[in-house]
């Protein structure tokens, strides 16, 4: 025996499962002559090899790993030979570890050419795909991922695909959900109660879409609602129906050339629209084009995806025009995975639905991204990003389980070396989003195999996160809302040292009871200190304020003005109101009846909102600021005057400036474009105040492509840290929430108090 024949056991960690990393390794060790066995394990990918070219082989596995497969660590441990005479690909062991969770994959170009072939035996076939492409995640009952653990279970594979699944040179070698047209699902066609039709369910939809119906359709981790997105008379019919005014609607198109006669498309926007992921990419809409003008009325942005199951592929084959395809849900519930749901929650909506018997173990949305500056904004982390795993250096000691906020919520959970992020489960405090969120924490204690023994929430006491923690009977702590937000950017980073931390949102529970929402801090992984705020302002009516801005910026204006003075203003804000509703409001006001007081940024880009022009009342969350984007002119950066007094940010100034100007004739343009160069001249003036730390920011206002664009580029020069990987809004709260409570072992604490509002 030479002396280099050496025996090695290799521990992978990473995105090793169902990205084709066996049959790599396989034929990589192969390739150098080596004996040996992989095997997916509770812990990672086992490799046993042994043989003289041992070193190039590891060399080799770094260097040709399969593109969507990711190595996190590798340990090494050279021993005794065992005599091995082949090497093999063995079963799974079952249990679970720290290994990141296979996550699902758009429809690969390998398999995209055979459905178009003829003569290949799963031409046109809904369900093809490989060990590059397909459902993962979301068909996963139980790691590791093998199909037993899987919906495809029920699909015993046919001779002509168990051969394809057991040859190493198959691409579609050990591809755990293979199948074909003789042994795989089956589609099915059913009116909007929910019973079969007869005929090709493809031609069936395709018919119904081309007579502008709506109907719902299956894809990877849900139904999608699906109609012609170039028919006035569809898409408000859809609207209509689903009671959504204005939020955008997403839309699917058939290729990238059709996308860019719609859209207009950089470099690294086309390398995510596509990627292996195929998210919903938020683009600049082109005008002039014949995309129904109720898709997303009255702002310049599109969200845009190409089609990534073979499914939506195939009603592509013979449909022209681009399809709206937006989440099967009601308002932000959680997405519908069930034909019988649909039928029984959404009958009033569709006209048909396209099913299949493949079942969506794992419901999840489409991912939502943007592109700022070349950098991605998480919107929405959903298929193909979710669960999102960090790999950590130091194990953790108990498992965490972190609870996140109320809308947008996602849950977080600690275990072994990792820091895991569910995807979007939508907005609690609906039955089915409650029950969709206790549903994943099951999943996680699944898939996990743990049970948290600390539980962390938000602050406030009325989420039904925070509620669940408390039930749970065991240690629990809250984290500042806005806090975390900071420690969600420091989680993704795993930064640990002290920041300079923006948290620009919504409003979110303070820890003195107030409502809290443009703060700005100094915090490390252990606490933070209130350094900055915008000066709190009254909402009037409370919740009520936040669906009309115009009640905000009227508060603004009393800040101002005496009563009369307001009543003689020319501003779109005041003129919104009758002079009756003024006084009350005032008496409100003055009075403070049901007016809280918040420092929320994002409110504050709603009374812009007002005050310019832009919108007086709102149907979602964060139309003022997108439709205001649009009005963005990057020659313009000259912020309006504040002051700072005593930590608070005081806009009167500002708020002066703008009733001047929005009567001239280019008011939108200049109050649009002097409010985004204001915020970054707020910011700028903290950063200036302590150069000495990285920038850290987070928080839904971060959300705003016009902002972003311009952050990057003025602090792009120094440390600055915004998410990339997981949601800057609340989608990433839990993440934040986790990273708190991880390096506070063992003993954290509450960061505030839970006081009633
Ligand atoms: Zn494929
Ligand atoms: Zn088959």
């Amino acid at each position: 025996m030479s002396e280099q024949y050496v025996h090695v056991h290799i521990i992978v960690r990473g995105i090793v499962q169902g990205v084709g990393f066996r049959p790599f390794v396989y034929r990589e060790a192969k390739t150098h002559g080596l004996k040996g066995f992989v095997i997916n394990t509770a812990d990672g990918v086992v490799i046993e090899a042994e043989g003289l070219d041992s070193e190039a082989f590891i060399n080799d596995l770094r260097k040709n790993l399969p593109k969507h497969a990711r190595i996190d660590s590798m340990e090494i441990v050279e021993s005794e030979s065992c005599g091995y005479t082949d090497f093999e690909i063995r079963e799974s062991t079952l249990g679970v570890g720290s290994v990141a969770i296979p996550l699902d994959t758009a429809l690969c170009r390998a398999c995209e050419a055979e459905m178009d072939d003829s003569a290949n035996c799963r031409y046109r076939y809904p369900f093809i795909n490989c060990t590059d492409c397909g459902p993962r995640y979301t068909i996963i009952q139980i790691p590791p991922y093998d199909r037993v653990r899987t919906s495809m279970k029920h699909f015993a594979m046919c001779d002509a695909c168990h051969t394809e699944y057991t040859d190493p040179s198959s691409r579609r070698y050990h591809a755990e959900p293979i199948s074909c047209p003789d042994c795989g699902p089956k589609l099915t066609f059913l009116d909007n109660v929910g019973l079969e039709i007869e005929g090709d369910p493809i031609a069936l939809a395709v018919e119904m879409l081309k007579a502008g119906k709506i109907i719902a359709l299956k894809g990877l981790g849900g139904f999608h609602l699906m109609c012609d997105a170039t028919s006035d008379t569809a898409v408000a019919e859809l609207r209509r129906r689903k009671h959504r005014k204005a939020k955008p609607l997403a839309v699917m198109f058939r290729s990238l050339e059709q996308l860019q006669e719609y859209a207009v498309v950089n470099e690294e926007e086309r390398a995510h629209i596509t990627g292996a992921i195929k998210p919903i990419v938020i683009v600049r809409a082109k005008s002039g084009t014949n995309l129904s003008v109720h898709v997303a009325p009255s702002i310049d942005r599109l969200g845009v995806f190409l089609p990534y199951t073979p499914l939506h592929r195939l009603l592509f084959a013979t449909i022209d025009f681009p399809l709206i395809a937006t989440s099967a849900n009601i308002s932000d519930e959680p997405i519908i995975v069930k034909a019988d749901e649909i039928s029984h929650r959404l009958g009033n909506v569709v006209d048909g639905i396209v099913s299949h018997n493949r079942s969506i173990v794992n419901a999840l949305d489409d991912s939502v991204i943007q592109i700022a500056q070349g950098h991605v904004v998480m919107l929405r982390m959903g298929r193909g990003f979710a669960p999102h795993t960090l790999l950590l250096t130091n194990a953790i000691d108990k498992n965490i389980l972190a609870l996140g906020a109320h809308q947008k919520s996602a849950i977080a959970l600690g275990v072994k070396k990792n820091m895991v992020l569910s995807g979007h489960i939508g907005d609690l405090g609906s039955i089915e989003s409650d029950g969709y969120f206790e549903k994943t924490v099951q999943t996680f204690k699944r898939f996990y195999e743990c049970e948290p023994t600390l539980f962390i929430s938000d602050l406030h006491p009325h989420y039904s996160s925070t509620r669940y923690a408390k039930e749970q009977k065991k240690e629990h702590y809250g984290v500042q809302h806005h806090y975390a937000h900071i420690l969600a950017c420091m989680g993704e980073y795993t930064l640990d040292e002290k920041v300079l931390g923006f948290a620009f949102d919504g409003t979110g529970y303070g820890d003195d009871g107030s409502l809290w929402g443009g703060e700005v801090m100094i915090a490390d992984n252990h606490g933070y200190e209130r350094i900055g705020f915008l000066k709190p302002f009254a909402l009037l009516g409370g919740d009520k304020a936040i669906k009309e801005p115009r009640r905000i910026a009227l508060s603004l204006l009393f800040e101002c003005y005496a009563l009369e003075e307001v009543l003689g203003l020319k501003s779109p804000a005041t003129e919104s109101f009758l002079e009756y509703e003024i006084r009350q409001l005032h008496h409100m006001w003055t009075k403070q009846l049901n007016s809280p007081r918040s420092s929320s940024m994002g409110r504050l880009f709603d009374a812009v909102a007002s005050l310019g022009g832009f919108i007086q009342t709102l149907d979602y969350e964060g139309q003022g600021g997108m439709i205001m984007e649009s009005f963005v002119d990057d020659s313009i950066t000259e912020p309006f005057d504040f002051t700072v007094t005593d930590r608070e940010v005081v806009l009167s100034p500002m708020v002066e400036q703008i009733v001047a100007l929005s009567t001239q004739s280019d008011a939108k343009r200049l109050i649009a474009s002097r409010f985004i160069a204001t915020v970054e001249a707020m910011m700028e003036y903290f950063v200036n105040l302590h150069p000495e730390y990285p920038v850290v920011i987070g928080g839904g206002v971060f959300q705003n492509h016009a902002l972003m664009s311009r952050l990057y580029r003025r602090f792009g020069e120094r440390r600055f840290y915004a998410q990339q990987q997981t949601p800057v809004n609340d989608g990433g709260i839990a993440l934040g929430q986790l990273y708190y409570a991880l390096n506070n072992l063992p003993y954290p604490k509450d960061t505030g108090s839970f006081r009633g509002l």
